[in-house]
């Protein structure tokens, strides 16, 4: 596949979904022609799009919660408000287990074609490692295309919360009486996002002390200036609260982007995203010989450009060392 990556660039950057589609597409390919082109758009985006502009946003939640009824609320508001929105709707589970994609429902739910609207589906057949090292470099393009990207994922479990753990600002979604709360504190996951959605209010008092019960135990964040997560209370299907979770969204990535943290956190994420990527082409031994995790991460957290060019200095300097090695 012949890509012409600059004018892929400044498609992206115009908003165009043609471009957006094929850049993804590219980015899905991992056959070594299209590896090569992928790793070729990749460094060539804009890093001031990547580092500063635009907010990521993740939802998570187990199925039945309402994310996609959310999701659809959400970007109902923000095209009203003229936002261009990008989704991509992570399903770990396998498209032949039954049950529509979240993509798929969301776009059964908003079935009126919006240019400054994209959604895409991205389903893992059981490896959610896998699927999760994609969502990344996916997010960023998307990122150069549009106001604000949503990446939703199902699950309660940690590797699911991973997936949308390089976002820039987390949201829990919940309904009363399900038991949500008591797996979310079992499995640890209230340290993890920054903001709890608990859906349905429309059921009235049950939903009111899910809520108070979530609230109750949250950990305060006792730091002068810290970010204190909210608890609110929502129905995605009447559309009461989408203005404050929407208003609440904006504070979190106001708050990040006023303490410098907005920058810091998405070279943290890079970096994460990069140390997972050179092990699994190169293995913890390629790790360590490339100077190992500390100094790895120290080289992501500091470049000026890209996470991405980063990675690709690392595998040519690994591939020289490997070919000293073999003429020795
Ligand atoms: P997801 O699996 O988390 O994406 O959940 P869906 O958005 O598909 O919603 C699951 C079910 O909950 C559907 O039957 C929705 O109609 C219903 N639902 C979603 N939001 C609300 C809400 O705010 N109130 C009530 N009562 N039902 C809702």
């Amino acid at each position: 596949m012949v890509v012409e990556v600059q004018a892929l660039i400044s498609g992206l950057l115009a908003g165009d979904r043609g471009s957006v589609a094929r850049a993804l597409n590219l980015l899905e390919d991992h056959r070594p022609a299209a590896r090569s082109q992928a790793a070729k758009l990749l460094t060539a985006l804009p890093k001031e799009r990547l580092h500063e502009k635009g907010h990521l946003v993740g939802i998570t939640g187990p199925p039945g919660v309402g994310k996609s009824s959310l999701a659809s609320a959400l970007i109902r508001h923000w095209r009203r408000e003229g936002r261009r929105v990008g989704i991509l709707a992570v399903d770990p589970s396998s498209p032949l287990s039954g049950g529509a994609l979240l993509g798929d429902r969301l776009r059964m739910l908003r079935p009126e074609p919006d240019k400054d609207l994209f959604i895409r589906s991205l389903a893992g057949r059981g490896e959610l490692g896998g699927l999760s090292a994609d969502v990344f470099p996916m997010s960023q393009v998307m990122l150069a295309a549009f106001d604000v990207v949503l990446v939703e994922t199902i699950g309660v479990g940690q590797t699911e919360v991973d997936v949308v753990m390089h976002t820039d600002t987390t949201c829990l979604v919940a309904q009363p009486a399900s038991g949500d709360m008591i797996q979310f504190l079992k499995a640890g996951i209230v340290e993890l996002p920054v903001i709890f959605a608990v859906n349905k209010a429309d059921l009235g008092m049950v939903a009111q002390r899910a809520a108070s019960e979530l609230r109750a135990s949250l950990p305060r964040d006792t730091a002068e200036g810290g970010w204190q997560v909210p608890v609110l209370l929502l129905s995605a299907r009447d559309g009461e609260g989408i203005g404050a979770l929407v208003t609440t969204l904006d504070a979190h990535r106001a708050w990040l982007a006023d303490a410098g943290a907005l920058i810091a956190q998405r070279r943290e994420h890079s970096a994460a995203w990069g140390l997972k990527r050179l092990a699994h082409e190169f293995g913890c031994f390629g790790v360590e010989a490339l100077g190992g995790d500390d100094e790895l991460r120290r080289r992501w957290r500091e470049t000026k450009g890209s996470a991405f060019e980063v990675l690709e200095a690392l595998r040519r300097e690994h591939l020289a060392a490997w070919d000293r090695t073999l003429e020795t």
